[in-house]
């Protein structure tokens, strides 16, 4: 098997047809055996039976369906887990990332490389809030890790199978895949073009689950948080210290002490909030050690065609 597809799926109905035409034109094209392993995350539309009918006449369509959602992530990773060929793609299910582009990138594998992401010119169809926070986070993200993680770019990219079995050897439950991707190394490359509108539905990610998904990149790839906590730390300290010369130069020589409520509340406020919010940054580290601690299953199959 020379290309395996992955596709996470969740409530796409409307575009899992045009996805697998487009998909079996570019394969077909390519001259490459293949295969499209579809990777239905509880969806709560059509989708699951419209897979199974694609399946149950054509050999190169597998499928896993999970028994509830268990995010995007865990969707790839899942198919990933179950996939054959010597390389891989990663694609969205909802034509933002063009099938068409498949071709380009493995040439450039083909040419050298172990990993070829697509990277995003333009994104259209999105909101600006989408927008500002995807560029601020990456960004952002870049100068805390030591791991250079791509700009602008998700998962859509191909992959050889070197880089597969490192990745299924990693254990965090926490998948964070493109930037356990690039911790991996060998030799990437990347091609650009202009992100689509999705073709129908709507998108799965909640403002909830970036969030989640967000915290989960820097935890899982700096200690940066935790490190400005410890500075801060410092800072409020030493800042306390001279304070604290100032109000016993008050007490004893000035005499001058009756005096001091709005410093007294500030002061108070000011650490109580600098407490809560360092609880809070090592909370999100110790719920993700938890999570890996408990060693729960990371998905579970209701059905599949594939073992
Ligand atoms: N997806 C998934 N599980 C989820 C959310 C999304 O498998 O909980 C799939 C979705 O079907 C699509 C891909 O992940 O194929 C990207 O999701 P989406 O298009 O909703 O995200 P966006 O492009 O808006 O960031
Ligand atoms: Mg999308």
């Amino acid at each position: 098997m020379d290309l395996s597809v992955v596709i996470p799926i969740y409530n796409e109905e409307e575009n899992i047809q045009l996805l697998y035409d487009r998909l079996s034109a570019v394969m077909q094209g390519m001259g490459v055996s293949y295969e499209f392993m579809f990777v239905n995350d509880g969806s709560k539309d059509k989708s699951l039976a419209l897979i199974k009918d694609l399946a149950a006449v054509k050999p190169e369509v597998k499928y896993i369906d999970f028994s509830r959602n268990f995010g995007h992530q865990i969707a790839v990773t899942a198919g990933l887990d179950r996939v054959v060929g010597d390389a891989v793609v990663i694609i969205d299910a909802d034509l933002q990332d063009p099938p068409e582009l498949i071709p380009d990138m493995y040439a450039r594998m083909k040419a050298g490389f172990e990993v070829v992401y697509a990277r995003r010119k333009k994104r259209k169809g999105e909101s600006w809030l989408k927008l500002a926070t995807a560029k601020w986070f990456y960004r952002i993200l870049a100068r805390i890790t030591s791991v250079e993680i791509p700009v602008d770019t998700g998962d859509f990219r191909i992959i050889d199978r070197k880089v597969l079995d490192v990745l299924k050897d990693m254990p965090e439950k926490n998948k964070y895949l493109r930037g356990q991707i690039a911790w991996i190394g060998f030799r990437q490359t990347y091609i650009e073009y202009e992100r689509q509108e999705r073709h129908a539905g709507e998108t799965g990610y909640t403002f909830r689950k970036m969030l989640r998904f967000a915290l989960d990149g820097i935890t899982g790839f700096s200690d940066f948080p935790l490190k400005i906590v410890t500075y801060f730390g410092f800072m409020v300290t030493a800042f306390a210290f001279l304070v604290a010369v100032y109000v016993l130069y008050s007490r004893f020589v000035s005499g001058n002490y009756v005096q001091g409520w709005s410093s007294l509340m500030i002061s108070l406020l000011f650490i109580g909030g600098v407490q809560m919010i360092a609880i809070g940054i090592i909370g999100e580290y110790l719920s993700r050690m938890n999570n890996n601690v408990r060693n729960r299953p990371l998905y579970i199959i209701r059905e599949s065609n594939v073992d």
